[in-house]
């Protein structure tokens, strides 16, 4: 069942758009079920929930942190994640940083940006982020790389609204990655790959507009029972 719904999204999405599994507040045997049925990354957003899922569930799953980090909970999951969707402030990288050194690690992970109408989305606004990422300020975290980005649509019905949040971080995305150091012209973020946008309401939308990879949750495991 889990399994057929990964499936037939999977059919929906253009190649080389990649599929997170967001099971967050799901049991460890859903997400079995999807692993069983070759889904190999997965989504969580409260730190606690994926160490307890980490610890008991197949060690080749690929976990990405896909909520909002507080940088005192950075410790628990740096042995062992495989990307960090949001990170909203210089503050979070540098203790990310700082972690993934202390684990003889290089974490990758994604900027988050703010394009949203609510003002209760964590990220930075698209001019700060260009700000920074032009600054080279984030050169001297070596142990974190920095591979895209993310971001989420106002919640809302109007399509043509979230057309034009997530064309706002495409067209980021394509600034960013086009910086160069000085002199030589040499680019210094060559690793920019990834564009995370789009979850169950609006990834028809998000892949459309640039995303090449979707966070999926209530779709594939059904509406979450928040305890
Ligand atoms: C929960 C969550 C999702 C998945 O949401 P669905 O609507 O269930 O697909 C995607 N991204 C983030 C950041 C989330 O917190």
């Amino acid at each position: 069942m889990i399994s057929e719904r990964i499936n037939r999204i999977k059919q929906t999405l253009p190649e080389g758009v990649r599929l997170v599994a967001v099971s967050k507040y799901h049991p460890v045997e859903m997400i079995q079920e999807a692993y069983d049925g070759g889904q190999r990354i997965f989504g969580e957003s409260h730190v606690q929930e994926l160490v307890q899922k980490y610890d008991i569930l197949p060690k080749d799953i690929q976990w990405h942190f896909i909520g909002h980090l507080q940088t005192n909970k950075v410790k628990y999951i740096a042995p062992f994640v495989s990307l960090i969707h949001a990170v909203d402030s210089e503050h979070l990288l540098k203790e990310i940083d700082k972690q993934a050194k202390k684990c003889g690690r290089i974490i990758p992970v994604l900027m988050q940006v703010h394009v949203a109408k609510e003002e209760t989305k964590f990220g930075f606004l698209p001019d700060e982020l260009l700000a920074f990422m032009q600054s080279g300020a984030w050169q001297q975290y070596e142990n974190v790389s920095i591979e895209g980005l993310m971001c989420m649509a106002t919640n809302t019905d109007d399509k043509a609204e979230i057309a034009r949040e997530f064309e706002q971080a495409k067209k980021l995305f394509v600034q960013c990655s086009s910086l160069r150091s000085g002199a030589d012209g040499t680019m210094f973020n060559v690793q920019w790959k990834t564009r995370s946008w789009g979850m169950s309401d609006d990834y028809p939308i998000a892949v459309q507009h640039g995303s090449n990879m979707v966070r999926i949750g209530s779709l594939i495991f059904g509406e979450r029972i928040y305890k």
